[in-house]
C-alpha cells in the first residue's frame, strides 16, 4: 500500500509517500481503508492520529463492526483490561498511545486498529469532515466537561479559536450554555470564530487579552480559560481568570516555561487542571451530537495523501482555520 513514512524526526520534508506492506489485523482488530489529518513518532513510523474510512477487513473475534461499514477511529490505543481502562477513563491507561504516536497511523491507504476504536460514521459527514472530529472534540470535550466541570451560564476564554481544539472549544462551550470569549491572530479568524458561536472577539495582536476579558465581564474575569498555547498567553490566561477560576491545559505550542505567584493562586483559589486527550465515552457522545448536526467538524484545507510534506508546512505557517485533511480514497 501507500504511506506516508518518516526514518527521521524533522520538518515537513523528512514525509515520504511510499511503498510499504499492507498490514495484517490480529483477531481482535480490524483493518481501515480511509483518509485523515495529523501529528508526528518509533522510526520509521507511518503519522496520522486522526481516521475515518470504510473497514477492509476483520479480525475472526470481531464481532460489532462489518466489512464496508463506514467507521470514524477513536485515536487513542489502550490496553483494555486495567482498572483505569475498565471504569472508563482509558486516557488514564498507563499503555495509553495513540494512533500515530508510537504506533503506525492513518497516513496510509490501511490502518490496523482495535475493534473497540470504531465508531460509526455519521450519514451526513464525509470522511474529510469525520477525520477532523475525533481528536479535537474528544480533547476539548474532555477539557472542558470531564475536567473544568464547565456550568451553563459561565464565561469561557477559548484561546487559538483558529486551531482545531479551539473550533471544537468554541462549539462545546454553548453546546453547554457558556458565554464565549475567542481569541485570534487575525479579525477574519475572529469572524469565524463568531461563525461558530464565539460571543466575543479578542485580537491577540492587536489587544491586550487581559484587559479585554477584564472589559467583557466587567472586570470580573472569566470562570474557566481554555489554554494549549504556552508561554506566549500563560500570563494573560492566569490574570484573565475571576475568583476561583479554573484554568485547563492540553498544550504549550508557544513554549512550557510558565510562573505562577503562590499568593495569587490561593487567594483567588485557582484551579489549574491539566488534560491529556480524552476517553472513548467521550467520544460516542461527541458522534451523536455530530450526527444531529449539534457539533460540526471544521475543515479548513483538504490534500492529497501524496502531498503531506505540503500539507504539513500549510500547517506551521498558520494560515488555517479549523483542520488541515489529507486524503487517501
Ligand atoms: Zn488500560
Amino acid at each position: 500500500m501507500k504511506a506516508i513514512l518518516f526514518h527521521q524526526h524533522g520538518g515537513p520534508e523528512v514525509l515520504q509517500f511510499t511503498d510499504v506492506p499492507d498490514p495484517e489485523p490480529r483477531p481482535t482488530e480490524v483493518l481501515v481503508r480511509g483518509g485523515l489529518p495529523n501529528v508526528p513518532i518509533p522510526l520509521p513510523h507511518i503519522p496520522g492520529s486522526d481516521v475515518a474510512g470504510e473497514i477492509a477487513k476483520i479480525g475472526s473475534e470481531v464481532t460489532t463492526v462489518r466489512v464496508g461499514q463506514k467507521v470514524v477511529l477513536a485515536p487513542g490505543v489502550t490496553c483494555g483490561k486495567c482498572a483505569a481502562c475498565i471504569s472508563g477513563q482509558d486516557n488514564r491507561c498507563r499503555q495509553f498511545t495513540n494512533l500515530g504516536y508510537m504506533i503506525d497511523g492513518g497516513c496510509a491507504e490501511f490502518v490496523r486498529v482495535p475493534e473497540v476504536n470504531c465508531l460509526s460514521c455519521p450519514e451526513n459527514l464525509s470522511f474529510e469532515q469525520a477525520a477532523a472530529i475525533p481528536l479535537v472534540f474528544q480533547t476539548a470535550w474532555h477539557m472542558l466537561i470531564a475536567r473544568a466541570q464547565l456550568q451553563p451560564g459561565e464565561d469561557v476564554l477559548v484561546l487559538g479559536a483558529g486551531s482545531g481544539v479551539g473550533t471544537a472549544a468554541i462549539q462545546i462551550a454553548k453546546f453547554f450554555g457558556a458565554r464565549v470569549i475567542a481569541t485570534a491572530g487575525s479579525d477574519e479568524k475572529l469572524q469565524k470564530a463568531r461563525e461558530l458561536g464565539a460571543d466575543h472577539g479578542i485580537n491577540h495582536k492587536s489587544q491586550k487579552i487581559r484587559d479585554e476579558v477584564r472589559r467583557i465581564t466587567n472586570k470580573r474575569g472569566v470562570d474557566v480559560v481554555f489554554e494549549h498555547v504556552g508561554t506566549a498567553t500563560w500570563d494573560d490566561s492566569l490574570a484573565s481568570l475571576a475568583l476561583a477560576g479554573r484554568l485547563v491545559t492540553c498544550g504549550a505550542t508557544t513554549g512550557y516555561d510558565a510562573k505562577i505567584d503562590l499568593r495569587f493562586l490561593f487567594s483567588r483559589q485557582l484551579s489549574l487542571l491539566g488534560s491529556y486527550m480524552g476517553v472513548k465515552s467521550e467520544l460516542h457522545t461527541i458522534m451523536k451530537l455530530v450526527a444531529a448536526s449539534r457539533l460540526k467538524p471544521v475543515v479548513d484545507r483538504t490534500f492529497p495523501l501524496a502531498e503531506a510534506a505540503a500539507a504539513h508546512a500549510y500547517l506551521e505557517s498558520a494560515q488555517q482555520f479549523g483542520k488541515v485533511v489529507l486524503k487517501v480514497l
